[in-house]
């Protein structure tokens, strides 16, 4: 893990108006997302390892909350289709980012949609919690990292028929299956959002 890179990443999000945080571990981040979870009564989750990981619906579920997790495998289609609607106005939304780059932007590709609607207008709350590992230095990198690793995985992981898919690197596809539709760059905190990003000293989703 470079420090350099992590502090500078920290330093340039405060600097674009977000309110990082780094944490050492899983744990130490987990009691500061309850701290987050507490004072709300719902709360909303994007689509994420990390988030799995860190199990962060039963967290919000042990302090009371009502959580709209589409990733439920219970749910049917309508279910989800609901879930992903209320999750937009949910008092508080938690997701992961795609990449983080150093110079303090938060880069995210998304196929639906509804991950990235939310975090920027909605909710009353949204924290960002990623692992180290999603830092990068800048843009180039970022999509570099997004096209080329985090696609590729997501994709194997659902099963989709996309050349990234098989060979981890992006095509630029035609593919019914595509699972990249619309890219998010948030170069500054959404001006009507309160939005907390969570760096953890660990690795974390991918
Ligand atoms: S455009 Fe296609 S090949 Fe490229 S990352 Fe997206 S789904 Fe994969």
């Amino acid at each position: 893990m470079d420090k350099n890179l992590l502090n500078q990443t920290i330093e340039n999000l405060r600097k674009h108006g977000f309110d990082a945080r780094l944490c050492r571990n899983q744990d130490e981040a987990k009691t500061l997302i309850a701290e987050y979870i507490i004072p709300y009564g719902s709360v909303g989750m994007g689509g994420s390892m990390t988030l799995r990981q860190l199990e962060i619906a039963q967290l919000a579920r042990n302090h009371r909350a009502k959580v709209y997790d589409h990733w439920d495998p219970k749910l049917n289609a309508e279910e989800k289709m609901d879930i992903m609607r209320k999750s937009l106005l949910a008092d508080l939304y938690l997701a992961s980012a795609n990449a983080i780059s150093a110079d303090g932007k938060i880069f995210n590709i998304d196929g639906n949609g509804n991950r990235l609607a939310a975090m920027m207008f909605g909710p009353k709350k949204v924290v960002i919690v990623a692992g180290y590992n999603k830092i990068v230095t800048d843009e180039k990198a970022a999509m570099e990292r997004i096209k080329n690793h985090v696609c590729g995985l997501n994709a194997k992981r659902l099963q989709k028929k996309t050349p990234c898919a098989e060979s981890g690197k992006c095509m630029d596809c035609q593919s019914q299956d595509r699972i990249c539709a619309i890219t998010s760059i948030m170069e500054r905190k959404p001006g009507l959002t309160d939005m907390t990003v969570i760096i953890i000293e660990e690795e974390l989703g991918y």
